[in-house]
């Protein structure tokens, strides 16, 4: 926090990409944990973002057997 900014920038992604379960395209369930995944990130809400990895993760697991 020594450099002020004078701009407003976006989020800041922490994770690398690839680490988190990727919803299935044509699966409703699927889009709805995007979403929700996806606000919660928009909010900062980084524990939320992890509740939704661990349940997409189950989903996919349970109904699209994949890991
Ligand atoms: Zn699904």
């Amino acid at each position: 926090m020594s450099t002020p900014k004078t701009t407003i920038t976006g989020p800041v992604h922490l994770t690398a990409p690839g680490r988190e379960p990727e919803p299935v395209a044509s699966c409703r369930e699927c889009l709805g944990f995007a979403v929700t995944r996806a606000n919660a990130r928009s909010v900062g809400d980084y524990s939320k973002v992890s509740d939704v990895n661990v349940m997409l993760r189950a989903h996919l697991r349970e109904d699209h057997a994949e890991a």
